[in-house]
């Protein structure tokens, strides 16, 4: 089952969900005991007011302070302004998921993973999510997995590999996202490909349709975005998985990875692009 429906207006923004990433999506701020939440302005359809008439959770406010949400009332103001569960939310910005079908499954035994301890720990335990660890249903899954060593070794098998992609391994989310970002547009699209340092010390690269959509939507937190490629949409799409795989699926690297990524990049480019899976 779908969570954003096509007839819903916010599934053309599913790639800028998608976009998201887990350690963007919450911060602790001071005065509050626990995390707050950030609610996606592509997710809000109606806007939040607190009791004092202020409004806190908007649809394109890029103050500091809004749609940041406290853990303690995350579930009924998420409810509120987007119709969607904790759990959904989860789902979109951080596993990068729209069906709920393709949530985390035990390696060994198939269970649909745990969902009770909220967004900071994800699917499986209450351990702070990690993307690039496999979570298993119980203690002895756990440990056959480390018997079996199904985590260090490539998978073999066809059945294997079909369970492995509906899972949310870095290689699983690259391939999900970039089928999605194919899926929401033109196959002729004009795309950039582009390069940003970001406030919070990154070094980023993506692809988008539209650079100043992207800006906004990150909450400025690029510092003088450049694009250095334009490309047709699948091309775009297939060049950036490609390069994603080779930094085990993450797009925000280490400011010192720069001349690896562009040693990268121009090394995929002076050849035909194809899909990287
Ligand atoms: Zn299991």
């Amino acid at each position: 089952m779908k969570i954003i429906k096509e007839s819903d207006n916010r599934y053309k923004y599913l790639s800028k969900l998608f976009s998201y990433k887990y350690s963007s999506m919450y911060k602790y701020f001071p005065g509050y005991t626990g995390p707050c939440i950030f609610i996606p302005f592509e997710l809000v359809l109606s806007e939040y007011e607190t009791c004092d008439g202020s409004t806190k959770v908007s649809f394109n406010k890029l103050e500091d302070y809004y749609n940041w949400v406290s853990c303690k009332s995350i579930k009924r103001i998420l409810d509120i302004t987007c119709r969607l569960t904790v759990q959904e939310l989860f789902d979109l910005t951080v596993l990068h998921i729209n069906d709920i079908d393709d949530r985390p499954k035990c390696p060994i035994c198939g269970t649909s993973l745990d969902w009770r301890y909220g967004f900071i720990s994800g699917y499986g335990s209450a351990d702070p999510w990690n993307s690039h660890e496999q979570k298993c249903c119980s203690i002895s899954c756990a440990n056959s997995l480390v018997l079996s060593n199904l985590d260090k070794y490539p998978i073999k098998s066809r059945s294997q590999q079909k369970f492995y992609d509906s899972q949310w391994t870095p290689i699983a989310l690259t391939k999900r996202m970039m089928n999605t970002f194919i899926s929401l547009g033109d196959p002729t699209d004009e795309i950039f490909f582009y390069v940003t340092y970001t406030k919070s010390g990154y070094f980023k690269f993506g692809i988008t349709k539209d650079l100043g959509d992207r800006i906004h939507i990150d909450r400025g937190d690029y510092i003088h975005p450049r694009i250095i490629k334009t490309l047709d949409r699948i091309s775009a799409a297939y060049l950036e998985a490609s390069i994603k795989l080779e930094f085990n699926g993450e797009e925000y690297l280490s400011p010192t990875e720069t001349s690896k990524f562009f040693k990268i990049f121009k090394s995929k480019i002076t050849k035909p692009i194809v899909n990287p899976f």
